[in-house]
């Protein structure tokens, strides 16, 4: 059968998303700029080669696609999407959809979206979560774009899409860059989430002493219960493993130092552009940041001596440290469904709240348990914070005791914790009535007349600072 749904790029990404679209049952035309891996690629996928049609140029490719067209690109973000769009706009009809799959700048999918309509074609930006093995069996999918060319790819986009409890992880989030927006968010919370559980790996490390392989079975414990999730479940599973040519844990000669791709920071930046706090996330952004001034660190130990030293006695348990990253965790998510808030009023997007927990429950990094959870409050109460909704309220008053022993005893052992800090701070900060702002106001007041109010009364206000009231 001519098929209607095509991918252009090859990569680690496009290959397994070709090939599970293939799965579900899907014909589809294939291109790749180096037309060699195109070959390679038809040759190599065994039985589902039948479904795949493989292409030389970009106009066979066009030519073997019947319309409406549905061409996924899997390149990388940026401008070589806008000349992959400019290739094919003489190609293709106006009822014919380009979507990009790959992790745009929604800045970028809002430009694009809009170009699109008015050079007559049908863009859509998805983002696509769960790396090669979510792209092959099952990813989260985040749409973007209008909503009647989103439920004409739907189709597909379900087939393929991870499954939880049935139901398909791909959602329409709300027209131009919304879909790519809460992929950006997802990568945020994802830098959070790692952080956090480095900073419990860190402590039980070096802190309490215990050895990869030890630290591993605690994860794996902590994984049968609310903290279940895969970013837990991997943890356990790296640190369990013996490097061959050492002969120790793997983790113990992996070199400390994070890359970065750039979605965390887009995140924080985003945040500060929409006036939404999301310290943890920063706190992961800047702690990988850190990571990367290897030398600076060096020079640091030198001068103070200053490497993190043992917890004495029974001053952290296990337990604690579960309860703290549980704590650390629901602070980190309801700063982000915050900013998700904040973001859906000020673009107009109408973002389906509980959707986005929804979409994340399977196939992306940041699964986890407790999404279900957060999807249940967010159908109650959607734009109220998650730290307020009744289940979470009762999380955080049976946890964050021990959040704020972990965080302390961390900063008299020198054990750093940056992201469950900002998390604590957070919450400490978002339950109270009577904050220090007051002086904020006071001191702006002072040095540039820019008014304060007074309590209980309307209107703006100046101090008589140097004795005259100004
Ligand atoms: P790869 O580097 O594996 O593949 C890139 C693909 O794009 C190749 O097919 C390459 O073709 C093609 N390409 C590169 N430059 C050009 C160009 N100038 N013109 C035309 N084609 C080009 O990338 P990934 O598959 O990892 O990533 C693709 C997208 O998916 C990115 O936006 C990425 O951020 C995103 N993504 C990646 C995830 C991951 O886990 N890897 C997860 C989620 C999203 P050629 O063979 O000719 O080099």
């Amino acid at each position: 059968e001519q098929p209607t749904v095509g991918l252009i790029g090859l990569g680690t990404m496009g290959s397994n998303l070709a090939l599970n679209i293939a799965e579900n049952g899907f014909d589809i035309a294939v291109y790749n700029r180096t037309v060699a891996r195109t070959h390679e690629f038809v040759e190599e996928a065994g039985r589902l080669k039948d479904k795949l049609t493989g292409t030389d140029t970009l106009e066979q490719f066009v030519a073997a696609l019947k319309s409406p067209r549905k061409i996924i690109l899997m390149v990388p973000a940026g401008s070589i999407v806008d000349d992959q769009i400019a290739a094919l706009r003489p190609l293709i009809e106006p009822e014919d959809i380009i979507i990009d799959a790959g992790n745009a700048n929604f800045g970028d999918s809002n430009r694009r979206a809009a170009e699109a309509l008015e050079q007559g074609f049908r863009f859509l930006g998805i983002g696509v979560s769960g790396g090669e093995e979510g792209a092959r069996f099952g990813p989260s999918i985040m749409g973007g774009g209008p909503r009647k060319a989103w439920d004409e790819v739907a189709p597909v986009l379900e087939a393929i899409s991870a499954k939880y409890e049935g139901q398909a992880c791909a959602t329409w989030m709300g027209e131009g860059g919304a879909g790519h927006f809460v992929k950006m968010v997802h990568n945020g919370i994802e830098y959070a989430d790692m952080q956090m559980i480095a900073e419990v790996y860190g402590i039980l490390r070096d802190g309490m002493n215990m050895s990869a392989p030890d630290i591993a079975n605690v994860f794996a414990k902590w994984n049968e219960g609310p903290l279940q999730s895969y970013l837990i479940e991997i943890s356990a599973e790296v640190a369990k493993v013996i490097d061959d040519k050492a002969g120790v844990p793997i983790l113990d000669i992996i070199l400390d130092r994070a890359g970065q791709k750039g979605t965390g920071r887009w995140t924080a930046i985003e945040a500060q552009h929409l006036g939404t706090p999301v310290t943890t996330i920063e706190a992961a952004v800047a702690a990988r940041n850190i990571s990367a001034r290897l030398d600076q660190r060096k020079s640091g130990e030198e001068i103070y001596s200053a490497a993190p030293s043992p917890i004495t006695g029974d001053a952290i348990t296990i337990d604690m440290l579960e309860n703290a990253l549980l704590a650390g965790k629901i602070a980190c998510y309801a700063q982000g469904f915050d900013m998700l808030s904040a973001a859906s009023k000020t673009y107009e997007w109408g973002l389906p709240m509980p959707d986005v927990a929804e979409v994340w429950r399977e196939g992306c990094i940041i699964r986890s348990a407790m999404l279900n959870d957060m999807a249940e409050a967010l159908k109650k109460t959607p734009d109220a914070n998650l730290m307020f909704a009744p289940f979470f309220v009762e999380r955080l008053k049976n946890s964050h005791g021990d959040l704020r022993q972990v965080v302390s005893q961390g900063a008299l052992t020198g054990n750093s914790t940056p992201a469950l800090s900002a998390g604590l701070a957070y919450f400490d900060m978002m339950r109270t009535g009577r904050s220090t702002a007051n002086m904020i106001q006071a001191q702006r007041d002072f040095f540039g007349a820019h008014t304060f109010e007074r309590i209980g009364e309307e209107g703006a206000h100046n101090g008589p600072w140097n004795g005259t009231d100004k």
